[in-house]
């Protein structure tokens, strides 16, 4: 029998021209991965197929790929949502055009009040600049296509909440300028930096990661700069407890399938665990080896141990040693410590 799988979420490449200190996928620093044209349009007849609602396009920087507005242009005719992640550090007018008429919705990640603490989390001088001119862009061509009475996507700022880059005076300058600046964005959502990847590491733990209470207590903050600007744009921050890995009550149990560059699903978005490859064996075959692998006894009793954001970190870092590819593990074992940002 067909396996259903409500959302996808598809890195399809993990080349990018930034060089993020919390980057979940180590983008930029490793091999890009991504495949040709038409083993990616395979991939999207198993999504299809697996009838998804939603697919999260990610990476890297997806739009550096060069069959990526086909891929999500395919998605989205077959009905499925798509949102497409990124830095925004290149948006031509034709590209926000073609984004209109392939997703649902377009996420620029800013994770900084301005260009000195963004672009140092960003590992790029630039890049906070370049995000809002791909906002300009983005609400531009919005705002021309309503005119003429076309559809369009929605469009916000996807903000990662590192220390360095959660001070409530600094949100709020940031909420102040960009309402004013994009009266047409849709949403800001603020959302906690999860302990995956590069934001896994010892010392980035200790110095960026907010404690489970400062996050809860961002619920509360979010409320007030929503009140402050006073707009139409949906202002949140997402409750960090809907995505602790304890099952029963996380993300842990739902159906969210994610595809690496290559085609390798993993058992669990945030892990490097891998249980094959979509290109070479089915969703029915594939699917409950993910379940398997978070019931497994020695994932369940670590993630049940989870009841602080260190031990979250922790927990990620074992498993990526233990269920990481050969490969995975030689990187992992190579990166050097993150640098410190917090004064
Ligand atoms: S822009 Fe995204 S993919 Fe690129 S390095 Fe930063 S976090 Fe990683």
């Amino acid at each position: 029998m067909a396996v259903a799988i409500g959302k996808f979420i598809w890195d399809i490449t993990y080349a990018c021209p930034l060089r993020c200190v919390h980057c979940y996928t180590e983008s930029g620093r490793r091999p890009a991965r991504t495949l040709d044209r038409d083993a990616a349009m395979r991939v999207i007849d198993r999504i299809i197929a697996a009838q998804a609602k939603k697919v999260s396009i990610s990476g890297g920087e997806p739009l550096s790929v060069r069959w990526a507005l086909e891929a999500m242009r395919r998605l989205h005719d077959a009905g499925i949502a798509v949102t497409v992640f990124t830095s925004g550090w290149s948006m031509p007018e034709r590209t926000a055009g073609a984004l209109a008429e392939s997703v649902a919705s377009v996420a620029v990640s800013v994770d900084g009040a301005d260009p000195a603490i963004h672009d140092t989390v960003r590992g790029r001088p630039g890049a906070f600049e370049r995000g809002l001119r791909a906002l300009d862009t983005l609400h531009r061509v919005k705002l021309e296509r309503q005119a003429s009475g076309q559809g369009c996507y929605t469009f916000g700022i996807d903000y990662t909440l590192t220390r360095s880059g959660a001070r409530e005076a600094d949100l709020e300058r940031f909420v102040a300028m960009a309402v004013e600046r994009f009266p047409g964005l849709d949403f800001i959502r603020f959302g906690a930096v999860i302990p995956s990847g590069l934001a896994a590491e010892k010392d980035f733990e200790d110095s960026e990661l907010l404690s489970i209470d400062e996050l809860v207590g961002m619920i509360a903050v979010g409320q007030r700069l929503a009140a402050q600007a006073g707009c139409e744009v949906d202002i949140s921050v997402t409750d960090v407890r809907y995505f602790l890995p304890q099952p029963g009550i996380s993300a842990v149990d739902l159906d969210i399938a994610h595809i690496e560059p290559d085609g390798a699903l993993r058992a669990f978005p945030i892990y490097e665990a891998k249980v094959g490859n979509i290109l070479d064996e089915s969703l029915e075959s594939l699917w409950p080896k993910v379940r398997a692998w978070r019931s497994d006894p020695f994932v369940v009793g670590l993630m049940e141990s989870v009841k602080t954001m260190a031990d979250w970190a922790h927990t990620a870092r074992s498993l990526d040693m233990r269920y990481g590819s050969a490969d995975d593990q030689a990187r992992i074992l190579q990166r050097r410590a993150p640098m410190r940002l917090s004064a």
